[in-house]
């Protein structure tokens, strides 16, 4: 199973709505909801071309951080799920216009 399911294909670190970046950390330390989140690692593919060929790792991303607290899943900072799904659509430009689709509100 893929660790990260990620509609952003704008994303440099996207294939086939999978992402296979190195490493994918998550963000929004006080989010309510999952529109608070964001992958602060999207890269726009229109500057940054395609990275999903990356070196150090083969296949896709398995290394994900979270700082998402709020978030039912988090612990110390890393997700306890197997998979997430990342969500954002064809036309983000920008880290802030992604979003966790898996987050949770503790409590
Ligand atoms: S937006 Fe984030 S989760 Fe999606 S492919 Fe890019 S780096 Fe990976
Ligand atoms: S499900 Fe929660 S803990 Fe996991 S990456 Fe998303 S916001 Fe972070």
């Amino acid at each position: 199973m893929d660790k990260i399911n990620c509609n952003v294909v704008s994303c440099s670190h996207n294939k086939k709505q999978v992402c296979y970046a190195n490493c994918v950390d998550i963000v929004g330390p006080s989010a309510q909801k999952h529109s608070d989140t964001s992958c602060s690692s999207f890269l726009d593919k229109s500057h940054y071309s395609r990275l999903t060929n990356n070196v150090l790792s083969e296949g896709s991303c398995d290394c994900l951080q979270c700082s998402v607290e709020s978030c039912t899943y988090n612990s110390n900072h890393l997700c306890t799920l197997e998979s997430i799904q990342v969500s954002g659509g064809e036309n983000v430009d920008y880290y802030t216009h992604t979003a966790c689709s898996s987050f949770k509100l503790e409590g």
